[in-house]
């Protein structure tokens, strides 16, 4: 039993049954929203109800999910990831208390395995075999995962510029790789014609309304580990924009199922050499599509193509934006690993980065709480980590020498 009562299309309202293959409004082209009968949610979807439930994965959440009662969830464990109360870490960065979601503990290390568990769920639930989608990397690599494990062909289309180990996750998992010369965009239009041609099940983020709905469990989490006391802030890195709607409608379930008293602001964070959801916000203006200028190759979206969700959870909140360099990023990626011991990718560290400058900045007291959440794991990009903490001491097999080196 869910309680999904009907998809609406964000700009002219039209409102449709939820198909499993939903894409685009068909009236006028715009982003739909998967909209539920709260009322008769809060029922049953309680405090009570989850604090009985054994399920650790992202589908105990699943009377809030877009999902039949008796959907087969698929086998890999997604989601149920830990939040690491870190005081050294907020004393750092001068908060009262801090909490890490560490997202990189996902099957394929990243956040993105909510939304493509959910894509694969929707495809099998239409019929469909084969699913594509267009990708800076995690997408990619969490589809291809999810794919392999229920037994799904997966077509992939990546920029150039995606990391190695991305890459060899999707051919590991036996994906069909096609690395598009040219940026997100080029991969993101080749990706939607070959959709079309095909008639592949398309996980695009930017026109499938269901994996915002796969990602909101990452809120449902933090807001249940937290004993339901939601944090002042949640720090959240930003490419497309889906990550940040889908964490805001995420606590926005929980709100309206009364589970939850109150919401937090959103810090949406994005990288200085690519923001234009950032411009954006700041502007109140329409969104100028940029450059991707930044190594955090996860959230270099210079082109975002449904910018609209995104920009109305960070101001619905009541948040703010945040941008930083690429030696923020390099430097928050550092504090993370030796104040906390987790270990992120450039995007995963970026809304650290974020949340260190918004305290400087007074947008944040030295009284909040706040959770950032580490989207991605810093293995998958390997050539940062070491950019971002240098290279090891090379030494001879002599004691002597060491003891030698160590004193210094
Ligand atoms: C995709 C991704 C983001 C940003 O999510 P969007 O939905 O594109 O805004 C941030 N961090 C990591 C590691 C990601 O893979
Ligand atoms: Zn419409």
């Amino acid at each position: 039993m869910n309680y999904v009562s009907s998809a609406v299309c964000m700009v002219c309202g039209h409102e449709m049954p939820p198909a499993a293959d939903l894409t685009l409004c068909p009236r006028c082209g715009g982003l739909l929203d998967i909209r539920y009968d709260y009322r008769r949610a809060r029922q049953r979807f309680c405090r009570g109800l989850l604090a009985a439930r054994k399920d650790p994965t992202m589908w105990r959440y699943r009377e809030l999910l877009p999902v039949a009662a008796d959907f087969a969830p698929p086998p890999l464990r997604v989601g149920g990831t830990p939040l690491y109360d870190c005081p050294r870490l907020g004393a750092a960065l001068g908060l009262k208390r801090l909490w890490i979601k560490d997202e990189g503990v996902n099957p394929t290390a990243s956040m993105k395995d909510r939304a493509s568990a959910m894509a694969a769920v929707k495809a099998v639930e239409g019929g469909y075999s084969q699913i594509a989608c267009a990708s800076t990397g995690n997408a990619a690599s969490s589809l291809a995962g999810a794919a392999a494990s229920m037994g799904l062909r997966s077509y992939i289309f990546v920029p150039q510029r995606a990391p190695m180990g991305k890459i060899a996750q999707l051919l590991i998992f036996g994906a069909r790789v096609m690395r598009v010369q040219g940026d997100y965009q080029d991969a993101f239009r080749l990706s939607a014609q070959a959709i079309d041609h095909w008639g592949w099940y398309n996980r695009n983020a930017a026109v499938n309304p269901y994996m915002l709905e796969g990602k909101k469990t990452v809120a449902m989490e933090i807001a249940e580990q937290l004993q339901w006391q939601t944090p002042d802030w949640v720090a959240v890195s930003v490419g497309d924009g889906c990550t940040i709607a889908g964490v805001w409608k995420g606590f926005h379930d929980l709100y309206e199922c009364g589970l939850i008293q109150r919401l937090p602001r959103l810090l949406s964070v994005q990288a200085a050499g690519c923001c234009p959801i950032n411009a954006a916000f700041a502007k109140g203006g329409p969104l100028v599509p940029q450059e991707e200028n930044t190594l955090a190759d996860s959230i270099a979206v210079g082109h975002p193509r449904n910018p609209d969700k995104a920009l109305q959870a960070i101001a619905a909140s009541q948040g703010a934006a945040v941008n930083v360099t690429d030696e923020e990023i390099l430097a928050a990626m550092r504090l993370l690993g030796r104040l906390a011991g987790v270990f992120a990718e450039p995007a995963g560290a970026a809304a650290l980065a974020g949340l260190s400058k918004a305290v400087q900045a007074g947008i944040l007291p030295p009284e909040a709480t706040a959770v950032h959440i580490v989207t991605g794991n810093g293995l998958k990009d390997v050539s940062n980590g070491i950019k971002a903490a240098g290279e090891p001491m090379d030494v001879p097999p002599d004691l002597e020498d060491l003891k030698k080196r160590l004193q210094a």
